[in-house]
């Protein structure tokens, strides 16, 4: 089974979001489990779960890939930042549980200027003290752009994290397109070569969600700007190549493309066409 949505809205809880994705020809879907830019999250509304649970079986709706907001940031320089971060997404998780079985994405930080070793050291500590709350919960790393003084740069850098944290069974790797190219892995020329440096480095087992985006920008440029799928520098037959990879099937594919709804059915519509053909190759 081949799994594709897109980003959607959270503001009109999980029934909704199931019936939008639904209507987009997607199987699943990411949403932010809070305000993007932070702030207090809205209660957990247990009737909208419940019809969202029956909506979602049976609609064959498969693993959702929540987002954790931009602006947690468990490796900030500010402590009373960093402790923020660590409420925040031990509040998430304890959210998350209402529909479990599913994933929560986050972006693992910026070292501010700290370095990027203390920045792995901060990380862990933070997720140390809460994976605890992620009893059925898959907490994903997401591969960055490098942009600024992001880490998770490399797979080397997602590695020195799961290294160091004790409840790792509960880790996985979210493995964004768009980030992965910005940061220097070329999946234009050499996606194999790529795919067998992350399991040398982290384990394709790790490898639990794509966010598929193409980029505007050059392989390695380290900026981070997401662009319609065929329309960026990796382009469509590179980008059918990520879809169609054998390493890559079964994993939930998100979109997170600068697109309106036609726009989100539309590439959704072209991706099951590739997979499809990918099937029979
Ligand atoms: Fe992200
Ligand atoms: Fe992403
Ligand atoms: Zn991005």
């Amino acid at each position: 089974m081949f799994y594709i949505g897109n980003h959607l809205s959270a503001s009109k809880g999980y029934l909704a979001m199931g019936e939008m994705a639904v209507k987009l020809g997607a199987n699943t879907f990411a949403f932010f489990t809070r305000n993007p830019r932070g702030g207090k999250a809205k209660a957990i509304d247990e009737k909208d779960v419940e019809r969202y649970l029956d909506f979602a079986k049976k609609n064959k709706i498969g693993t959702l890939v929540a987002h954790a907001p931009y602006t947690m940031n468990l490796c900030a320089a500010k402590e009373e930042i960093r402790k923020f971060s660590i409420e925040m997404i031990a509040d998430d998780l304890r959210r998350m549980e209402y529909t479990p079985g599913n994933y929560y994405n986050f972006h693992p930080g910026s070292h501010v200027g700290q370095g990027a070793e203390e920045g792995i050291r901060l990380i862990a500590d933070a997720l140390n003290q809460v994976l605890e709350e992620a009893k059925n919960t898959t907490v994903l790393l997401e591969t960055m752009a490098g942009k600024g003084s992001e880490v998770g740069r490399s797979f080397e850098e997602i590695r020195e994290i799961i290294d160091r944290v004790e409840l790792a069974d509960r880790l996985g790797v979210c493995f964004d397109t768009c980030h992965v190219w910005d940061g220097g892995y070329d999946i234009v020329g050499h996606l194999d070569d790529v795919l067998d440096e992350f399991d040398n480095v982290i384990g394709l087992e790790r490898l639990k969600a794509v966010h598929f985006n193409d980029s505007m920008n050059t392989c390695g440029a380290h900026k981070d700007r997401h662009q319609k799928i065929g329309q960026g520098k990796i382009g469509a037959e590179a980008m059918r190549r990520v879809a169609c990879h054998p390493a890559l099937a079964g994993k939930p594919f998100i979109l997170e493309t600068p697109n309106d709804d036609a726009g989100y059915a539309a590439e959704i519509a072209q991706i099951k066409e590739w997979t499809k053909e990918g099937e029979t190759v």
